[in-house]
């Protein structure tokens, strides 16, 4: 019998990214939530990033800017390297 052991490998940053824009959407499935708020909980960087976007995200629907725009999520990928 195999014994399963807990390992406490957590998601990479890339990955972490990947689910963000889910995340706050409300998107992700109850695994991959729990996965990427432990991963928050542990890095600054995507920590810092969730916070970045939420901000955003909330300042655009005030604008009432499309945020599924193709060209728009290009321009904010671009503020975003520049941030
Ligand atoms: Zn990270």
């Amino acid at each position: 019998m195999l014994k399963h052991t807990q390992h406490h490998k957590g998601i990479s940053c890339e990955e972490a990214i990947k689910r963000v824009y889910d995340f706050i959407d409300n998107h992700l499935k109850a695994k991959a939530r729990a996965e990427l708020e432990h991963h928050l909980e542990t890095c600054r960087h995507c920590f810092d990033r969730v916070e970045f976007e939420k901000l955003l995200k909330a300042r655009l629907r005030h604008l009432k800017v499309d945020t599924e725009s193709k060209a728009l999520r290009k321009k904010i990928d671009e503020l975003i390297e520049q941030f």
